[in-house]
């Protein structure tokens, strides 16, 4: 195929009519499809329904009665799946309950009203609190910032991480930047696994506030599409080798390993930052939920089951992610207008499409039935500068659907880009 741009006049007019009527027929088909939701789908789900079976005791190790109120950091088998997993010390962890992202909010709720283990003071206290974001990213830690009136600075992340150079330049003489989301492994949703060396530079460098957090949302951590099991660099030996040992914050959750909504979400940090989470903790609850950390427990047995456990999702997912790939290439490949991720785990296919053109993709697709994730979402405040970003999430609907839509949406791809080099 000949790119888009370079073609003649008429060519280009060719090749909008035959958009539009493959549009047309599109549309006449009549689907009801939806590419919006990272959620694992029924039959992932399913892989886990001997936890509906569990626990088979009342009882944990240490002869302690789950049912009951008390352990607030979590029941200590579970700590030491996930010490084992994240690299960390058990005393490192703290299991919640089943969302991750509240444990997120309630790190940052308590930066605002108490300041952390480094803060001169409340982060409320000070005059702006700034965040610095790597775009694309995740859609929901942007609008918890926003809620909480944190401003944040987009910086580009790439396959291996952030921008390092844009990274280091914002947090080196500015008190008011405070914190960084990332999310190391096959990121939401470009599917960046952050190298080593990224690692390396942000927990080494320097920076203006002394209680700079990185928010080190590992969500996908274990979540290969591939044989590669990518490891996730270790942020906290990284941080603590570097003198920093309180600026990492680690989240992990089970949310797409068992139930999305039963799961168990975790927290990892130096032993100081964990007191300090657990004594603001102490005022909010009298303990988690020990039943369902210890039906997780007899799930996995151990962080290999955990792992082993993944290989299953795989094989459901892997499939889908490679549908996504053939209907793209099959529509679109040569014609200069999209590029898109290859992830190799995760959950997400980031789409660049023709600048300008990302909200008349999402418009088109919806109005011949397939919904896509709003342009834009995956930026602070909604706004992708360019209008170029859409996030592909295949994993909910069965394979032919995902096929079938991604086929649409190639469309669409080529139909908004013909209009508007015409334009
Ligand atoms: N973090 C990232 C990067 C996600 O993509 C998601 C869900 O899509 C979450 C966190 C939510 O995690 P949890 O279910 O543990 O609250």
């Amino acid at each position: 195929r000949t790119p888009l741009a370079s073609l003649s006049d008429d060519d280009l007019a060719a090749f909008l009519t035959e958009q539009q009527q493959a549009y047309a027929q599109l549309q006449a088909t009549g689907l009801k499809l939806d590419l919006t939701r990272g959620k694992p789908s029924s039959a992932q789900l399913d892989l886990s329904d001997e936890l509906l079976k569990l626990p088979t005791t009342t009882k944990d190790r240490a002869g302690t009665d789950v049912r009951n109120y008390g352990g607030l950091e979590g029941l200590q088998e579970l700590r030491e799946i996930f010490a084992e997993l994240l690299g960390v010390e058990p005393a490192q962890v703290v299991a919640g309950g089943n969302s991750s992202l509240t444990m997120m909010h309630t790190v940052l709720v308590d930066f605002l009203l108490f300041g952390g283990v480094d803060s001169p003071r409340p982060w409320s206290q000070e005059e702006t609190v700034r965040f610095v974001c790597p775009v694309p990213g995740y859609d929901r830690h942007f609008a918890l910032l926003e809620e909480l009136g944190i401003e944040m600075v987009n910086v580009d992340m790439r396959d291996d991480g952030p921008d390092m150079d844009a990274v280091e330049a914002l947090v080196r003489d500015d008190p008011s930047v405070k914190g960084i989301w990332i999310v190391p492994t096959y990121a939401n949703p470009n599917g960046a696994v952050v190298s080593q060396e990224v690692a390396a530079r942000l927990a080494s460098m320097p920076t203006a506030a002394p209680d700079f957090t990185i928010f080190w949302d590992n969500a996908y951590a274990f979540h290969h599409l591939t044989e590669d099991e990518t490891k996730s660099a270790d942020i906290i030996s990284l941080c603590t080798a570097g003198g920093h040992p309180n600026r990492p914050v680690v989240f992990a959750s089970t949310s797409k390993v068992t139930y999305a909504g039963a799961g168990v979400a975790v927290l990892a940090a130096s032993v100081d930052n964990v007191a300090w989470f657990l004594r603001h903790l102490g005022k909010a609850s009298i303990g988690p939920d020990k039943v369902n950390h210890l039906r997780h427990v007899e799930f996995f047995r151990s962080a290999e089951g955990l792992r082993q456990h993944m290989q299953k999702h795989r094989e459901i997912l892997a499939p889908k992610f490679a549908a996504v790939d053939e209907a793209l290439r099959t529509g679109l490949a040569g014609l200069d207008i999209a590029e898109w991720s290859h992830p190799r785990g995760g959950y997400f296919v980031n789409l660049d499409v023709l600048d300008g053109t990302a909200s008349r993709v999402v418009q088109l697709a919806k109005e011949a039935g397939i919904a896509l994730t709003p342009a834009g979402s995956s930026f602070p405040y909604g706004r992708d500068p360019r209008d170029r970003n859409i996030r592909l999430a295949p994993t909910m609907p069965v394979l032919d659907d995902v096929r079938t839509a991604m086929a649409g949406v190639a469309t669409c791809v080529a139909l908004a880009a013909a209009e508007r080099l015409i334009s």
